[in-house]
């Protein structure tokens, strides 16, 4: 199956409301090309160096999305261009993606990550972590970021209603502060759902869809 049709197979499927991020992560200049040729638009890294030199050589109406952990040091590298990082889950990480936005005059948007999975390995805030981090004076003060919304990750497994379980857990998450009133939140974003476990995802709520091997193939 080619690039392009194995992306037309997946946005088929997807609902109006729900957004498609091509995870290319680790995949050459080229195949993102094939995608950008098919009508994408959206791509998600999780290295910071990576996404950066393919910014540089792509078209410069791409939207690039920062999906993996990112290290506050780095995080200047990313901050003139980024659309959206979705794996934010400090406020130290939050101010220094605000002090780096304000050197750029712009806003970046982010979304939150949260810790819903079963596995040590995996990053994110639990919900009373989120709470603090949205009432702490410190965050209201962070004019140059906004958050859109939250992102997590289902443990790595086969068990249809563990990851169903995970999933509308972080979908309560998002309901219990979407109406939140901060100049600096317009919460709308629910990332979740990657080749393995996307249509489950959307089944729960999810409006953002990080696919990588399903449309690139494996790595
Ligand atoms: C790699 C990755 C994906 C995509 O995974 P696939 O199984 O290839 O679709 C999605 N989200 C994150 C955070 C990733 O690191």
């Amino acid at each position: 199956m080619s690039i392009q049709s194995n992306l037309n197979t997946i946005k088929a499927t997807l609902p109006e409301h729900v957004t498609l991020v091509a995870v290319s992560k680790t995949k050459p200049v080229s195949d993102l090309m094939q995608a950008y040729e098919a009508g994408q638009r959206i791509f998600g890294e999780n290295k910071i160096q990576e996404m950066t030199e393919k910014w540089e050589q792509m078209p410069k109406d791409i939207q690039w999305h920062m999906i993996g952990h990112v290290q506050s040091n780095k995080v200047k590298f990313m901050a003139p261009y980024v659309t959206l990082i979705h794996g934010v889950d400090s406020l130290k990480l939050l101010q220094e993606i605000n002090k780096q936005a304000l050197k750029n005059n712009r806003i970046i948007d982010c979304l939150l990550q949260i810790y819903i999975a079963e596995e040590e390995s995996k990053f994110g805030l639990d919900e009373n972590e989120l709470n603090e981090l949205l009432t702490s004076p410190e965050f209201k003060e962070l004019k140059n970021i906004r958050i859109l919304g939250l992102m997590g990750m289902a443990t790595f497994t086969e068990d249809q209603n563990q990851i169903k379980k995970e999933f509308t857990h972080l979908k309560s998450i998002f309901d219990s502060i979407k109406d939140l009133q901060t100049e600096n939140c317009s919460l709308n974003t629910i990332s979740m759902g990657m080749s393995g476990d996307y249509q489950l995802a959307i089944e729960c709520g999810s409006t953002m869809v990080r696919i990588g091997s399903s449309i690139f193939g494996g790595r």
